[in-house]
């Protein structure tokens, strides 16, 4: 993965979250305030302004700026979350000018931990976390088994499919739908949703 790559992905996640546009927003708006497709398309923007000034960074580099810019403009409970994954993903990369798959793993590991960290949630919450944890466990097995990128990438979406689907038999104990108790049980978690539409965007732009 090198910073052309990341921006590459970071343009497929922007495509493939309008083209969710519908879903995410309605999710939120079920059992949310609904402004969660808004926030992150805020970001998203953001985030293709600031594209150009990334092209001369490390992947280091350039994933703490994508984080510090998103810190500011997705907002809500989402927003500092990303923020830190994208950030703790950077500092993890640091001095790697061109990350392996394990190392990717490695960092892409660190980044969901940041989350788990800052929002204090963990699996099983209905949140973006159930979702992100076992994304981050099936890269790092994978990246260490040496599996072929396509598989990988076919593997990775699969997963976060199934697990943001799996949200929907979810109570939260995170998060606003906490406060719906039973009633959020059959409506999938939005920022799942989002991660799942992230990850699918990143494997077909690194394995189209
Ligand atoms: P808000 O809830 O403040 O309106 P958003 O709508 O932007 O923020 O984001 C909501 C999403 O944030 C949820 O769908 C959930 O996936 C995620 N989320 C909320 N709280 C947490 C938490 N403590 N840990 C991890 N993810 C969380
Ligand atoms: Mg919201």
């Amino acid at each position: 993965m090198n910073t052309d790559l990341i921006i590459e992905s970071l343009a497929a996640v922007r495509r493939a979250i309008l083209d969710n546009e519908a879903h995410i927003e309605s999710l939120d708006r079920a059992i949310g305030d609904g402004d969660h497709f808004v926030n992150v398309r805020r970001g998203c923007e953001a985030l293709v302004a600031l594209s150009p000034d990334l092209h001369d960074a490390s992947p280091s580099v350039a994933l703490q700026k994508i984080g510090l810019k998103l810190l500011g403009t997705i907002g809500g409970a989402s927003g500092p979350l990303i923020s830190s994954f994208c950030i703790a993903m950077g500092k993890a990369l640091g001095g790697i000018a061109e990350p392996d798959r394990r190392q990717f793993a490695v960092a892409f590991t660190a980044g969901v931990e940041a989350i788990k960290a800052r929002g204090k949630a963990d699996v099983g919450e209905k949140t973006m976390l159930d979702v992100l944890i076992p994304a981050s466990r099936l890269l790092a097995r994978l990246a260490d088994e040496g599996v072929a990128l396509q598989e990988l990438c076919a593997q990775m979406k699969d997963e976060a499919q199934r697990n943001m689907l799996a949200t929907k038999d979810m109570i939260a104990t995170k998060g606003r739908a906490y406060f719906l108790g039973e009633r959020a049980l059959g409506h999938i978690d939005p920022g799942s949703k989002t991660c799942e539409v992230a990850i699918a965007a990143v494997c077909d732009t690194v394995s189209p």
